[in-house]
C-alpha cells in the first residue's frame, strides 16, 4: 500500500521521534527553523511511505497527518 504523509512545520518540536519510527527511512530533520525555532521534520522520500502511521502515532505533538492511498483515506 502507498501512503503519503503532511507534517505541519510550525507545530514540529523536532524530537525526531517521528524519524526514529519510520521503518521506511521516508522522514529527516530539515535545515530551516521553524517560527519555534525548532528544526521541524521533513518528509524526504515520500515514495517509500506505506501509510503505516507509526510516525503519527509517536509524534507528540500531532504534527503529522498520514493518507493512505488505496483509497485517498486519512488514517490518522
Ligand atoms: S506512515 Fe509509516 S512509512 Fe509513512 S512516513 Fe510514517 S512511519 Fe514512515
Ligand atoms: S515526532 Fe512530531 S514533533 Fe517530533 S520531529 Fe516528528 S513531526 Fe516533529
Amino acid at each position: 500500500m502507498k501512503g503519503r504523509i503532511v507534517i505541519d512545520r510550525e507545530l514540529c518540536k523536532g524530537c525526531k521521534y517521528c524519524v526514529i519510527s519510520c521503518h521506511r527511512g521516508v522522514i529527516s530533520i530539515g535545515k530551516e527553523f521553524n517560527k519555534m525555532g525548532y528544526f521541524p521534520a521533513n518528509p524526504m522520500y515520500m515514495d517509500k511511505c506505506t501509510g503505516c502511521g507509526s510516525c503519527a502515532e509517536m509524534c507528540p505533538e500531532i504534527a503529522i497527518e498520514v493518507w493512505a492511498s488505496d483509497n485517498n483515506k486519512k488514517k490518522t
